[in-house]
């Protein structure tokens, strides 16, 4: 087995954070996980050019994945903090750096890390 390069383990790392948040908003469908692997080989380009951003990809993904959901289904994830009022979607903090979090713009709430959105939300994602 070849080791698995930091560049690797980052995108790796990304898909598995971005998809345990699909997974928690129960929004885990086969064309949504196809979103996902779309966003990890446009980063891995991304990633490739600039080394030193590997460690942002997983906001990164996040946002491109938050991005084409709300073209084709709407937006995601809903905002778990706020009840009542109208629905809103969380936002990733900070937009281009380490350590990414869903937060609420409207509460002013960290919500949870990206990956972490399972344990906020309450959910298992067991079905
Ligand atoms: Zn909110």
């Amino acid at each position: 087995m070849e080791p698995i390069s930091p560049l690797e383990q980052a995108l790796h790392a990304a898909r598995a954070l971005v998809l345990a948040d699909l997974v928690a908003g129960r929004a885990a469908e086969p064309d949504v996980v196809s979103l996902v692997e779309d966003s990890v080989v446009q980063r891995r380009w991304w990633v490739e050019q600039w080394p030193e951003g590997a460690g942002y990809v997983a906001g990164l993904v996040a946002q491109d994945v938050q991005d084409a959901l709300l073209d084709r289904y709407g937006r995601w994830p809903l905002c778990p903090v706020c009840g009542g009022g109208e629905p809103h979607a969380l936002e990733v903090e900070p937009e281009l750096g380490p350590d990414p979090h869903w937060v609420c713009h409207k509460a002013g709430v960290k919500v949870a890390p990206v990956g972490s959105l399972g344990s906020a939300t309450g959910g298992t994602g067991s079905s």
